[in-house]
């Protein structure tokens, strides 16, 4: 199999097509790179993605490549699941606080401000979403 038969696996996926203006998104994060919809008018980024910013109201907005970085926010264990997993809110670097699952760390050695970095995960619907790990 080659590369590209392996990639665009978001395009069979029912969330994608429903909203094919998220496409990019997908697409990126199929290749591992995280975009984020910014403004080009208050040049903010904002989350979840819209095609108005929330931040001016400016329909002046396109898909930006973000760093992928940034700090615990906030986190949860969730202990009833077998095994164990963090729910993680991450503020990135380019402002946004995104909701978010901690993986390939210890989760219970997480604390609110460490820094993390996002990892991208096939997801049960075909598509890659954006994980985050812990960085040191
Ligand atoms: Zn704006």
């Amino acid at each position: 199999m080659n590369r590209q038969s392996e990639l665009s696996t978001y395009l069979n996926d029912p969330y994608a097509q429903a909203y094919p203006e998220t496409a990019p998104f997908w697409a990126a994060a199929e290749r591992g790179q995280l975009l984020l919809r910014t403004c080009n008018q208050c040049n903010r980024a904002h989350w979840y993605p819209r095609i108005v910013c929330p931040l001016c109201a400016s329909d002046d907005t396109d898909w930006k490549p973000a760093s992928g970085q940034g700090s615990l926010y906030a986190f949860s264990i969730i202990e009833r699941a077998d095994p164990p997993y963090a729910l993680a809110y991450v503020e990135l670097d380019e402002g946004p606080i995104i909701l978010s699952n901690l993986v390939d760390c210890d989760i219970r050695a997480a604390k609110i401000g460490q820094r993390v970095s996002a990892v991208f995960r096939q997801t049960p619907d075909g598509r890659y979403a954006p994980f985050f790990t812990r960085l040191a």
